[in-house]
């Protein structure tokens, strides 16, 4: 008999969306205008052309507007970061995202770090950042936010709990570990150097596990009855030569021990697209002072 509850990220998602449409539709109504989310992919990696696509189609699903600006792989840093400039200074657009990877001759962080901090999306922005852990209003990167929303939904107050992150990245270990610090967890962060890592994740009632490296946390590492949240997305060798996604926890071997666990795919990664969305309302009110 099942005893734990599998989180279903894609029906998550599609509510996160379902609520972002609603407020299009009010600050249409009630503002009159539409928020609008530009991206900006600079070559031809396949992988990064999929997201793109897929923002692309959820920002215009979602009634908002939706620009791309796809740039050949030889542009130079200077054009990247005018165009860049170009989006702060235009005010349709709320939300500006630039796609990593970009190309090796691109200074990533300059660019990041260039965009208007009330239009990063992606809350990469060092003020974000800051502004994060100080707990002011900020937009929050993107899939460390999602984490949280699943998370909630098993378990809507999470204040008091233990609650382990096994990773420590600007991507998702530290914004992850803010936010359940923001919720009253009591936030372990763990990684690489992170001695007896099994006992350390032991301790925990929520397991947030951001690592990539397929299926590290294995089931008696689990205190019976945990939260667990597999952020991991790693592409391993599969059955007839094809390949498989798996997450950074072993599914099969938590699930019997959790009380509640996201699958790899169909957890975490779906809820990614449906906050950027989220953040670029946040970011059009942000700009606009309107109030929650
Ligand atoms: P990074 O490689 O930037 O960070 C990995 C972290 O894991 C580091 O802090 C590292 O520690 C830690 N780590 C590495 N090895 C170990 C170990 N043996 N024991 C404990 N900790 C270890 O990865 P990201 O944070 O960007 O991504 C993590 C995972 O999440 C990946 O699988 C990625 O694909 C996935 N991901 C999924 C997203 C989604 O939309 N669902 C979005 C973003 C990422 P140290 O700092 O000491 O090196």
């Amino acid at each position: 008999m099942q005893t734990h509850r599998i989180i279903d990220g894609k029906a998550i998602a599609a509510q996160v969306r379902e609520g972002v449409a609603k407020e299009v539709a009010l600050m249409k109504s009630a503002h009159g205008f539409l928020p609008g989310l530009a991206v900006v992919l600079v070559g031809e990696d396949p992988a990064s052309k999929v997201y793109v696509k897929n923002k692309g189609e959820q920002t215009k699903a979602s009634g908002m507007n939706s620009w791309e600006h796809k740039l050949p792989a030889e542009t130079s840093e200077a054009e990247v970061l005018a165009i860049v400039q170009k989006l702060n200074d235009d005010p349709a657009v709320n939300g500006i995202l630039v796609q990593l990877p970009l190309p090796k001759h691109i200074n990533a962080e300059k660019v990041l770090n260039t965009i208007h901090p009330d239009k990063d999306v992606d809350g990469f922005h060092p003020v974000n950042v800051g502004r994060l852990w100080v707990g002011e209003r900020t937009l929050v990167p993107c899939t460390p936010t999602g984490s949280v929303i699943l998370a909630k939904s098993v378990q809507p107050n999470l204040s008091g709990l233990n609650a382990v992150v096994i990773g420590r990245s600007n991507i998702v270990g530290k914004p992850v570990s803010a936010l359940l610090l923001r919720e009253n967890c009591t936030v372990t962060i763990a990684h690489s150097k992170t001695r007896n890592i099994h006992n350390v994740v032991k301790g925990a009632d929520l397991v947030i596990a951001a690592v990539g490296i397929p299926e590290m946390v294995r089931g008696d590492w689990i205190k019976p009855g945990a939260i667990v949240i597999d952020v991991g997305i790693n592409r391993v060798p599969g059955e007839a030569g094809k390949t498989k996604l798996v997450g950074d926890v072993n599914y099969e071997e938590c699930a019997r021990v959790a009380s509640a666990i996201t699958p790899v795919p169909g957890g975490v990664g779906p809820m990614t697209i449906a906050c950027l969305l989220k953040n670029t309302v946040e970011a059009a009110k942000i700009q606009r002072g309107i109030k929650d």
